[in-house]
C-alpha cells in the first residue's frame, strides 16, 4: 500500500474517533465552553478598545515627543507623539500592536485633524514617556488647580534639577 492509502486510513480513523468523542458530555460541553470564552473574549476586547477611544476623545489633549526612530532611507529623525493624560501614543508598529495600540490607532485613523503639537516635553522612550504620564498623574492629583501648561513647566524644571544632579553625581565619582 502506498503513502497516501495508509493517510487516507489514518484520517477515517480519526474521523470515527472524533465523532465518537463528540458523543461524550463533557466534551460537548467543552466545545460549548470554549465558544462562549471565544465571544466572550471577542466582546471584551471591543468594549475595551470602545472605553479607549471614548477616553482619547473626552481628552484635552497634552502631546509632548514620546520617542523617536531614526530613519536610514530619508536619513531623518521620526518623531512619534504621546498624550500624557490619556495615553494616546502614535508610536507603535501594527503588526505587535496590543489591544490598547489598536484603539489608539482606530482613533488616530477617524481623526485626522489632531494637532500633535508638542508641550516642549520629550521623552526618547515609551517607557520614559509612561513614567512621565505617572508624573503628570501624580502632580495634577496633588495641585488639582494647577493649568496644564504649568505642570509642563514643572515637570521641565524638574528634569533639568535632575539631569544637573546626574551631572554632578558623575563628576563627583571622577
Ligand atoms: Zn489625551
Amino acid at each position: 500500500m502506498n503513502k497516501l492509502e495508509d493517510l487516507k486510513k489514518d484520517i477515517e480513523e480519526v474521523k470515527r474517533r472524533r465523532n465518537s468523542l463528540l458523543k461524550v458530555k463533557e466534551v460537548k460541553e467543552f466545545i460549548a465552553v470554549d465558544k462562549k470564552l471565544d465571544r466572550y473574549l471577542e466582546e471584551y476586547k471591543e468594549l475595551y478598545q470602545d472605553e479607549i477611544i471614548k477616553k482619547c476623545s473626552c481628552c484635552k489633549h497634552l502631546f509632548v515627543v514620546s520617542g523617536s526612530t531614526y530613519d536610514i532611507f530619508e536619513d531623518m529623525n521620526h518623531y512619534y507623539y504621546g498624550c500624557l493624560k490619556c495615553g494616546l501614543d502614535t508610536l507603535y508598529k501594527e503588526e505587535y500592536a496590543t489591544l490598547e495600540q489598536k484603539a489608539y490607532s482606530a482613533y488616530i485613523n477617524k481623526n485626522r485633524l489632531i494637532d500633535y503639537r508638542s508641550s516642549g516635553m520629550w521623552y526618547s522612550n515609551h517607557d520614559d514617556f509612561v513614567k512621565g504620564m505617572e508624573m503628570y498623574a501624580q502632580i495634577k492629583s496633588e495641585n488639582e488647580e494647577l493649568t496644564d501648561e504649568e505642570i509642563i513647566e514643572i515637570m521641565k524644571i524638574k528634569r533639568d534639577v535632575e539631569s544637573r544632579l546626574r551631572k554632578k553625581k558623575l563628576e563627583n565619582r571622577k
